[in-house]
């Protein structure tokens, strides 16, 4: 079998579309250099290998060993060098590559092949010892850190030492004979911590690299990530093997990355950061402050740093070029790892930039408008995840503003919050429900879970392409990093700024726009949803099929829904419009009456309030179609709790408390999810149903007169199982319909349908459909009777859940499609067996969910409801489930 595949030098027999097979670094080497652009030579390990080597407990194919063998001597014809040759050899890096980046992966090791004696001979032929030991040692360093275990900082703890004893700062101040010491000191460092010597030979070196690839694979940060990710284990890691070039080369001699794109707010520029005599990561490490690529970019920041265009102006031209040809050739931006020695551009890696979602719009619409893709492709290139972020509120501009530091603007976005220096802490503050910053010197992968937990993040070093500003822009979260006048101290837990101390708990405000970070709360703004975003939504309009509403019952969540393009309400529940005020009291006076005439009394008294409710909120929805659902929650929820209550309502009702309290005694049910509630209480209580029957009817007409558009609200009866129910209900509901129409003399056109939330309904939906002239499905308590889960009491264990593979995610989140799908399927099918084009939606918390909104489209609803903020999430995944 072929188990290598050899890139180079203009050849290449891999291509993007093996990305399966060569993983995403491999696959992209390989195109770059089919595509004739400056690659190192080198070779890919296939993935095929690791899933080899794990079926086969941990063996190689029998004939990799000679495969790599002839790869190495293909590299060595390229590049006139020979592996392990102690006058002229060649030197590779040993990159890992899984199909998708995958953090928790070895660390690439750079330099390998180096040892005492080729050490000698890259020095010779560099004519720069100094070089030549400082890429000795940094290859000690990473090989003794990634492949045997040895931490990284013992090494970086000698270094200091050495620079501290001679009074220097920067690594590149050390000479030769300095860097020839060290090394020797890592050396013995090696035998002292590892009890053996540093290995000299390049290809025990190369295996152990490569055999250390394959074992991160399995290790735990790994597993973790493809557990959170839903990647599969069976996918395995490609290993790439590729000759050196060296950015460490003296003052001709650079590395860098950069992004084809602005990646935050998606501007056409070439964007990104160098830094010269340097090598690999050392650009975002943060060594030392990076410079600017672009004239532009440097002067906008004000840097005294030359750019890469003034300092190496031919090596720039043709990177820039380079760049240009990648992103025409991906039609999509491109992020970019590039080394020059001196002088001479090498291109090391390319893959799709991470963006915030604002650059992912501008980003789409430009490319669009270039011709570089179409308008579907733009839609279908937006995460609707992402324009979360936009929603996100902003700095308000007239706000005073208590600056105390300034660091890089690194992820768009204002937040504000309590300090916290560790990612522990700031997940126990928001469980606890307290807002948090995060506060760090720098992030490592480490830091995930406390970058999720917080609102922002805040580091003291670190460039724009620092961890914690790539992280942070991937999970859209606000992020000032390198803040250096900042001072933090974890000892201490305090960070200090202009000499003002913070401590852990104080608030302080990031502006991830302008980079700067401000004492205490400050006022923000709500974003403005024009230009990019409104022309991506304009076209998503376009291209979807089903209809978006929102779930709103008060004004304000309906006229919020409706600047974000809801087209209707698609939920408006009835009872928080009984909790406010004095209602409540008419309510609790409703349920504890022991007549229909007190009941009756205190409905007539709900009435005009619900009536102006109702009214409103067509009013503002102006003819689009509202769903009002009847009263649903258990009486046992209205229900005085308190002594004061019990005694408020008695006073209202004049009766006694005492009789008041037996009463509510008696209502108390011991499952109320499952009690007393949704069309059981129309079924024993008429009354209320036909109350708000008639305060729907009587506000469409009130509305439809004020707007001169006719309102056709639609009446949803919840939580029916049997048939006869929706049709107690509905003859209710048509009789107030006559009484209304009849004492005021205008039409009313009205639907009469149903949620689907019991299995029973899904189940008997033919029959159902008799009568209910639309079915919203009601997948939260879908899901929860389906399951047999109570949502509220889920949390404790459907994560251990997850953790231990039982499930892969929460059911509440996104639809359960195999199982209450399934349900959802079947009823919509009876549904229309029954009754042709009736009108379906989903009014769940699914109806927001990408992946639930896709399933919809599937089964082909009418529409999907979700909460206001999401409006412009489903709008776009509904267009991308119909492409
Ligand atoms: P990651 O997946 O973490 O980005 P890479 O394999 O891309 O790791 O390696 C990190 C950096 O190491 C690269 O950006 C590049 O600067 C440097 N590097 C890797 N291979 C080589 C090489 N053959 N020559 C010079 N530098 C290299
Ligand atoms: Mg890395
Ligand atoms: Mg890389």
């Amino acid at each position: 079998a072929k188990w290598v595949y050899n890139f180079g030098n203009g050849r290449a027999e891999g291509r993007v579309g093996d990305k399966n097979l060569l993983g995403g670094k491999g696959a992209n080497l390989a195109e770059m250099s089919g595509l004739g652009l400056p690659v190192p030579p080198g070779f890919t390990i296939t993935t095929e290998v690791c899933t080899h080597y794990y079926a086969n407990a941990r063996v190689y194919p029998d004939d990799l060993t000679q495969q790599v063998q002839d790869a190495l001597a293909r590299i060595g014809a390229d590049t006139g060098r020979c592996f392990g040759d102690p006058r002229n050899p060649l030197l590779v890096s040993v990159r890992s590559g899984a199909r998708a980046s995958m953090p928790g992966m070895m660390d690439t090791v750079l330099n390998l092949g180096l040892n005492d004696a080729t050490v000698e001979a890259l020095a010779e032929e560099a004519q720069d010892r100094r070089f030549a030991y400082d890429s000795y040692r940094r290859f000690i360093q990473m090989y003794s850190d990634v492949v045997m275990g040895l931490d990284h900082e013992v090494f970086e703890e000698i270094l200091e030492d050495e620079k501290a004893g001679l009074g220097v700062e920067f690594d590149t101040e050390l000479d030769a004979a300095q860097w020839v010491g060290l090394v020797e000191r890592y050396k013995a460092k090696v035998v002292e911590e590892l009890g053996q010597p540093f290995p000299q030979d390049p290809h025990q070196q190369l295996w152990g690299a490569i055999g250390a690839v394959f074992s991160s694979w399995m290790n735990h940060r790994a597993i973790t990530y493809r557990r959170l990710h839903n990647i599969p284990e069976a996918w395995g890691t490609a290993v790439n093997v590729q000759a050196m070039v060296f950015g460490n080369m003296g003052d001709s001699s650079a590395t860098g990355v950069a992004f084809t794109r602005d990646p935050s707010t998606g501007e056409r520029t070439l964007y990104g950061e160098f830094l010269v005599n340097a090598q690999g990561e050392d650009v975002v490490a943060g060594i030392r402050t990076p410079q600017n690529i672009t004239e532009d970019a440097r002067i906008a920041a004000g840097s005294d740093k030359p750019s890469l265009q003034k300092l190496m102006p031919e090596a720039f031209t043709e990177f820039a070029r380079t760049a240009e040809t990648l992103e025409r050739h991906y039609r999509d931006m491109q992020d970019l790892e590039f080394t020059i020695e001196r002088g001479k551009l090498w291109m090391l890696q390319t893959r799709s930039g991470k963006r915030t979602a604002k650059a992912a719009l501008r980003i789409a619409v430009e490319m669009a408008a270039e011709g570089l893709i179409t308008r579907e492709q733009a839609v279908a290139r937006i995460d609707p995840a992402s324009l979360d972020q936009l929603l996100h509120p902003t700095i308000d501009p007239g706000a005073e503003r208590d600056v105390i530091g300034v660091g890089l603007p690194a992820s768009p976005g204002a937040a504000t919050g309590e300090i916290v220096f560790s990612s522990e802490e700031a997940e126990e503050a928001k469980a606890a429900g307290r807002k948090v910053i995060l506060v760090r010197v720098e992030t490592s992968p480490e830091d995930i879970h406390g970058m999720h937990a917080a609102e922002g993040i805040l580091t003291t070093r670190g460039g724009m392409t620092s961890h914690a500003a790539v992280v942070a822009r991937g999970m859209g979260k606000p992020c000032v990093s390198g803040a250096g006048a900042l001072r933090v101290d974890y000892k201490t837990q305090t960070m200090t700024a202009l000499g003002r101390s913070f401590g852990r708990g104080d608030v302080v405000t990031i502006d991830g726009a302008s980079g700067q970070v401000l004492a205490g709360a400050t006022a923000m703004q709500q974003p403005e949803l024009s230009g990019d975003f409104a022309a991506i939504m304009e076209w998503a309009d376009k291209l979807r099929r089903m209809r978006v509403r929102a779930n709103a019952e008060t004004p304000a969540d309906a006229r919020t829904a409706r600047s974000f393009g809801a087209e209707g309400i698609g939920l408006c529940r009835t009872e928080h419009m009984f909790f406010d005020g004095d209602r409540i009291v008419a309510m609790r006076e409703m349920i504890l009456a022991d007549t229909e005439t007190g009941r009756r009394a205190a409905l007539a008294k709900l009435l005009p309030m619900q009536r102006s409710d109702f009214a409103e909120l067509f009013e503002i929805m102006a003819g689009l179609p509202v769903t009002i659902r009847l009263l649903d929650p258990p009486l046992h929820e209205f229900l005085p709790k308190t002594e004061e209550e019990i005694a408020e309502v008695a006073a209202v009702m004049d009766v006694e408390a005492e009789l008041l309290r037996r009463r509510t005694e008696a209502l108390h049910e011991f499952n109320p999810m499952l009690g007393h509630r949704g069309c059981r209480l129309a079924v024993s209580y008429p009354e209320i149903a036909e109350m708000q029957a008639r305060a729907i009817f009587e506000a469409a007409i009130e509305a439809a007169a004020k707007t001169g558009r006719p309102v056709e609200p639609e009446i949803m009866v919840p939580l029916v199982g049997i048939m006869k129910e929706l049709e107690f209900v509905k003859a209710r509901i048509d009789q107030v319909a006559a009484e209304v129409m009849a004492e005021t003399g205008a039409s009313i056109s009205y639907l009469t349908g149903t949620m689907i939330e019991l299995p029973r309904a899904a189940i008997r939906a033919h029959a159902i459909a008799e009568v209910a002239e639309f079915f919203s499905f009601g997948t939260n308590d879908l899901t929860q009777t389906t399951f047999g889960i109570s949502r509220d009491d889920a949390a404790s264990f459907l994560e251990t859940y997850r953790q231990k593979g039982v499930i892969e995610t929460d059911p509440f989140v996104s639809l359960d499609i195999e199982g209450v799908g399934e349900l959802v399927r079947m009823a919509a099918d009876k549904g229309r067996a029954t009754r042709a084009g009736i009108k379906l939606g989903i009014c769940g918390e699914h109806g927001g969910d990408p992946a639930s909104i896709r399933f919809c489209e599937e089964v082909g609803l009418d529409y999907v409801s979700c909460s206001p903020f999401r409006v412009p999430i489903a709008r776009l995944a509904a267009a991308q489930a119909a492409i």
